[in-house]
């Protein structure tokens, strides 16, 4: 059993979580590291409480409080105009702190975004690909099934 916890982009708040969620059941982007049998449990879900981040350094407290192994940072944050420019912040912080492993991703991007930031000098892919790598390496058809 995976215990998850999700941190969302708080510019993106009002999200359903429609696309997480998915992508949680089809094991796609971020949750490609986890086999099909494997079970797993959202146990929290919270966004970063808005620029710069606050509620980063204390939200992995509840999710430690209801087991959580694993801190899925949401693709919204890779993705957004701009990205956000502490997710190796956060995940530095998180894994030092809270010694849980952080994950950069959710759900695939989106092929619409891939293509739009491959085109924006600020989106650098290579840069990010250390800890976007599942992501990167999704397939085109796959990502253009979230668009
Ligand atoms: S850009 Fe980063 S710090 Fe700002 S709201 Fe989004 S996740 Fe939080």
């Amino acid at each position: 059993m995976k215990k998850i916890g999700i941190i969302i982009c708080a510019r993106y708040q009002d999200c359903g979580g429609g696309k997480c969620f998915r992508a949680l059941r089809e094991r796609h982007g971020g949750f490609s590291l986890y086999g099909p049998d494997e079970e797993v449990e959202i146990v929290g879900y919270a966004n970063c409480g808005g620029c710069p981040g606050g509620n980063i350094e204390h939200v992995p407290a509840e999710f430690l409080k209801n087991g959580c192994d694993v801190v899925h940072l949401a693709t919204g944050l890779v993705v957004g105009y701009p990205p956000c420019p502490s997710i190796s912040q956060f995940k530095q912080f998180i894994e030092s702190h809270y010694g849980l492993p952080v994950v950069v991703g959710t759900h695939p991007i989106p092929l619409k975004y891939l293509e739009t930031h491959s085109k924006l000098s600020f989106w650098n892919a290579e840069g990010v690909k250390e800890f976007v790598d599942p992501l990167l390496t999704e397939h085109r058809r796959v990502m253009e099934s979230y668009n």
